[in-house]
């Protein structure tokens, strides 16, 4: 009888793919095998295969033959799994990989599977990321344009959580996440400047109190203590430190065109933008044309006027 195939018969396949719930049985693959064909009314397209677990017939090709059985046990459907074309093309070159066990064990699980699948809704294509919706918005209805407000709430329900003296506002933009954090009432917070980082932050400290002048300087070279909030947002971030003047006010630099004799005088351009005091100067600074324009005046204390760009 060697050289003879013993094939499954066309009901056998077609059992086979039934009880497997016409999907491959490889438990990492499931792909249905079964679809409609363009072809015609009452054509199928088809991507399974009734696979032999111990090989149909000896040979140099073949896998998992086992010379024990008998032609009859070789066809019967305790010998097939239901396989998509690829990876009944897989089970085909590694019999290593793919022993008889582990043939049996992927069947016994596949129809398992199908039994408990049966007359169940499946997932449909939307649900993944209904469910992810669901889950970053609280709320069930696909309803997309409140995602980005909730997710701006949660997080700030997360951080206000952390420390309960701070009110936390999130908002994202351009791709930035941005908190702004404002005390109930005055906290105490410690910040420590790194060594590194001490005689950059004595310059501009210096500059702040003196000029107004906004501090800004590396958030790493900050070390925040005595609020959980503030420690977690400077561990988490990368970005600057700032400090502000609280003398800042909006300001407007106005701008004149005078004739040589200072006879004629032409309101030229007026500048919105901001001013800001320290001990000793206030700086004014303004942009303006899309900063085509932009310019800053800087008063010191005993009315000394230095133009400090144009
Ligand atoms: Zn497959």
């Amino acid at each position: 009888m060697a050289g003879k195939r013993d094939d499954f018969t066309e009901k056998t396949k077609r059992i086979l793919g039934y009880r497997a719930g016409n999907r491959c049985s490889n438990p990492h693959c499931r792909v249905p095998t079964h679809g409609p064909s363009n072809e015609g009314p009452d054509k199928i397209n088809n991507i399974g295969n009734a696979a032999h677990i111990t090989a149909a017939a000896p040979g140099p090709g073949a896998r998992r033959y086992n010379r024990a059985l008998k032609p009859e046990q070789r066809r019967s459907i305790t010998n097939g799994i239901w396989l998509c074309t690829s990876c009944a093309t897989l089970i085909d070159n590694d019999d290593k990989t793919y022993t008889v066990a582990l043939l049996n064990e992927w069947k016994k699980k596949a129809e398992d599977q199908a039994k408990r699948e049966q007359g169940k809704k499946l997932p449909g294509e939307h649900d993944a990321i209904n469910t992810l919706v669901a889950a970053a918005s609280g709320q069930t209805a696909v309803f997309l344009p409140n995602l980005m407000s909730n997710a701006s709430k949660a997080t700030s329900g997360y951080l206000e959580g952390l420390d309960q003296r701070f009110i936390v506002e999130t908002s994202f933009h351009k791709g930035i996440t941005h908190h702004i954090i404002h005390p109930k009432d005055p906290v105490d917070v410690k910040f420590k400047i790194k060594s590194d980082f001490s005689r950059e932050f004595g310059s501009k400290y210096k500059a702040l109190v003196e000029q107004g002048k906004k501090l800004v300087i590396d958030s790493s070279a900050v070390e925040l203590r005595g609020s959980a909030l503030l420690e977690k947002i400077a561990e988490d971030c990368e970005g600057t430190f700032e400090l502000h003047s609280l003398l800042k006010k909006d300001a407007v630099i106005r701008t004149w065109l005078v004739s040589p004799d200072e006879k004629s005088k032409v309101n030229f351009y007026d500048l919105p933008g901001s001013a800001v005091a320290g001990t000793k100067s206030m700086t004014a600074t303004s942009r303006a044309l899309g900063g085509l324009l932009s310019m800053g005046i800087s008063f010191s204390v005993d009315n000394f006027l230095t133009p400090i760009g144009g």
